[in-house]
This record gives structure tokens, sequence and C-alpha cells, in this order.
């Protein structure tokens, strides 16, 4: 149970410290991609901006003013910064006249302007309109690649990613050993609080055995006693016997949650316990008129204490006919579902509800805490059982509605035994 609530508070710490780092890289890589095609915009604007203030608008032989840009040939340096990037004018019925550059650029020209994005080869292209006293002089676009930008973009979502895996392997490790320590103090508690349980209930176990025997003798031989301390005592033994029946469900419980019981497990027979345990409980059944019905199949084998086992049915048996109004059903079955043996007892009984559900397992949790007492009951059983079977190895659930009845279900690991001819049933 250490261990496991460990590993989950590891596993639930180490995932959120991981989603806040996946959610920063995320952001973190998004801004610095947006910065980088900011660059990339306000470089085309500049570079469109430098290929029209290079046009010569009234040129003394009338000639088509061009960009000068484009037209010359640029010293070996410009031109080799140029090479990579694609600088065109079109004239202003949208014919290419002339360009420069390598990259190929195979977009329509949009008249209105602005960016584009080309896929194959990738590039940005930016296009302006150029309009002198009004009228249209033509459009000069420029495109530039961008397969730098994706190989930077490349490396820095690598770099993240491999962050993150390390970041959370490394806060994984240290959350770990961080839980475990800070869970220290916590353990310490919970063992000094079980420890006093054990103690207590060991050291009140004598003194109420003595008020016990003693009311009980009291009241065997009670001649000349007064009618009033005829009360007094029976009284008193009930209390007694009320409070033995806790004690040595606490010891119980107490020992199951130390692990103290040696375990002497063999493999039980299912069918012969849940049949023992009917013949226990037929007088209750009787008294109360309630119709049991059980249907058990062979063979059916867990590996277990005989008593431990016993009880977990017994519990399960007694609260059945106790919560069930007089004339009612319990109907009790085990089956083989594969590996797994599969104990239910039903009842038509007063049911728990939704809310309640859970905390039937529950210590001292009781529905009706009057009711429950009267049969001496501490709210203690179904925790006891649930403690057996998880010291068993199989689980316990629980189905029911109000004023119709409960279901409860004990599902637990067919033990492999051999018979007699020698052949393994499991
Ligand atoms: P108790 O000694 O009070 O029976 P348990 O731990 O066995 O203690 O059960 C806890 C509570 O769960 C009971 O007090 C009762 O309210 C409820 N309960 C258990 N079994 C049933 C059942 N078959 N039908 C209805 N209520 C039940």
């Amino acid at each position: 149970m250490k261990r496991s609530l460990e590993r989950k508070l590891a596993i639930y710490n180490t995932a959120v410290f991981a989603a806040v780092l996946i959610a920063f890289s995320s952001v973190l890589y998004l801004v610095v991609r947006e910065g980088f095609y900011n660059d990339v915009r306000s470089h085309l604007e500049r570079m469109t901006d430098g290929v029209i203030s290079s046009i010569d608008y009234d040129r003394e032989d009338h000639e088509e003013p061009l960009p000068d840009l484009i037209v010359s040939q640029l010293p070996a340096s410009a031109s080799e910064s140029l090479a990579d990037m694609r600088l065109q004018w079109f004239d202003k019925d949208r014919k290419l006249r002339i360009e420069k550059g390598a990259l190929s650029v195979s977009m329509p020209l949009i008249v209105d302007g602005g960016f584009q994005t080309q896929d194959k080869p990738h590039a940005m292209l930016f296009t302006k309109a150029v309009i002198v006293n009004g009228a249209l002089l033509g459009y000069a676009r420029v495109a530039q690649p961008l397969s730098d930008l994706e190989r930077a973009m490349n490396h820095l979502q690598f770099g993240l990613a491999i962050s993150v895996v390390f970041a959370s392997i490394l806060s994984g490790l240290g959350i770990t050993f961080l839980t475990s320590k800070s869970l220290q103090p916590v353990y310490q508690s919970i063992e000094t609080l079980k420890q006093f349980t054990a103690d207590a209930s060991h050291e009140l176990r004598t003194p109420v055995t003595a008020i016990s025997a003693n009311s009980g003798v009291a009241l065997k031989y009670d001649e000349g006693m007064r009618e009033s301390d005829r009360e007094k005592f029976k009284m008193i033994s009930s209390a007694s016997s009320q409070m033995d029946h806790l004690v040595t469900a606490l010891l119980q419980l107490s020992r199951l949650d130390n692990k103290l019981a040696e375990p002497r497990t063999a493999p039980q027979d299912v069918g012969k316990l849940l049949r023992e345990v009917c013949d226990l409980t037929r007088w209750l059944a009787k008294e109360k008129d309630i119709h049991v019905v059980s249907s058990m199949a062979e063979n059916l084998y867990v590996e277990s204490e005989e008593d431990e086992l016993r009880q977990v049915f017994q519990n399960l048996v007694e609260n059945a006919l106790r919560y069930t109004p007089n004339g009612g059903r319990v109907e009790i079955s085990a089956e083989r579902k594969n590996s797994v043996i599969e104990v239910s007892v039903s009842d038509t009984g007063i049911g728990i509800s939704q809310d309640d559900l859970q905390k039937v397992f529950e210590r001292f949790w009781r529905a009706d805490k009057a009711r429950s007492r009267q049969h001496g009951g501490s709210g203690l059983g179904l925790s006891i059982t649930q403690a057996i079977v998880a010291k068993i190895g199989g689980s316990i659930d629980v189905q029911s509605k109000v004023d119709i009845g409960s279901t409860f279900t004990v599902r637990l690991r067919a033990a492999a035994i051999k018979t007699a001819s020698g052949v393994p049933v499991a």
C-alpha cells in the first residue's frame, strides 16, 4: 500500500510537471517561430521597398522605367546575397518583365499586394503595387526561401523535446525521492495509531472478559437477588459482550493491518465453507422466515486460512439476513469464471443508498447505528471482510438499491489443487 501510494503520488506529480513543461515549450516554440516569421516579413518588405526605390521614374530617354536593382549588374558580394532570393518586376498588365535570383517561384501574382507562402520550395513572397501620380506603374515582388528558418525551427523543436523528456525523467526521480521522504512522518503517525489500537484492544480484552464472566456468574446464581439488581446485571452482561465483540474485531483488524497473522494457508473448499455458514445462520433465517437459496459449482478452491475465509462468507450472509425484512429472500452463489472464483450474496433487503455504497467498507460506518447495535453490530464486519479479501489477493464490491436489495460479490483467485486421481483441477 505504502509503495503504491508513493508510486501514485510520484506519477501524478511527474505527469503534472511534464504537462507544464510541454505547455511551456509549446508556447516558447510558437513565440520564437512567430519572431522568425516576423523577421522574414520585414526583410521582404525592406527588399521590396529597395526594389521600388531603385526605379528611375522620369528617364530622359522615355524608355519604360524598370527597377535598377534588378536590371543592373551588382557587385559580386551583393549578387551573392540575392542569389537565393527572387526579385521580380511585373508591368501594369501583370506581365513579368525582368527578374533576378535563383529561387524558383510558382505562385500567381496577387494584384492587391501582400504576403504569400509557397510550398515547393518552401518560401515566402511579398508583392507591392507601384503607383506614381495616381497611375499604376507595375508590381514589385520579392521571394525568400524558408528552408533556413525551417531548419532552425526543427532544431529548436528537437532540443525542446529532448529537454522535456530529460527534465521529466530527472524531476520524476527527484519527486519519487521527495515523496518518499515527506511521507515518512505520515507513515510513522499511522503506525503509531495502529500500534495504539492494537495495544488498547489487547489491554481492554482482559477487563472486558472479566466483567462479562462475572456478570454471567452473578446472573447464573441470582437467588435472592433483587429484580432491579438483576436488570442491572443483565445490562452489564449485554454491554460487556458487545464490548467483547468490538475488542475482538479491533484486535483482528490490527492483526490484519500489521500483517501479524501467520499465513497458514491451504486450498479451501469454497462450497463446503458456504454450506457451513448456511448451517450456522439457519436459526436466523428461520427466525425471520427468510428463504435462503444457494447454487454452488463443484471443485471451487481458494488458497486461504480456513477461519478467515469462513468469516468473509459468514459476515456477508449474516448481514444479508439481518438487513432483510421478515419473509424476504437471500441467494448465495459460487461459480468459477476462468481463473477467478466469484461468490455473491444477494438479498431482498433494505438496500444501501448510492451515496453510502463505498462507505460500507469504512470502519465503524453504519447506516443506522441503533439498528446495527441491536444485533451487536459494530460497523467493523465489512472492514474485516474487505481486509481479509485483500490479504487473499481478491476484491469485493457491492451493488444495491434502497428497498430492493443488495448484492455483495467477492472475487478470489482459484487455487490449483489435485483431485484424488492426481489430475490438477486448476
Ligand atoms: P455491522 O456490524 O453494523 O453490520 P458491517 O461492517 O457488517 O457492520 O456493515 C456496515 C453497515 O453496512 C451496516 O451497519 C449496514 O448499514 C450496511 N450493510 C451491510 N450489509 C448490508 C446489507 N446486506 N443490506 C443493507 N445494508 C447493509
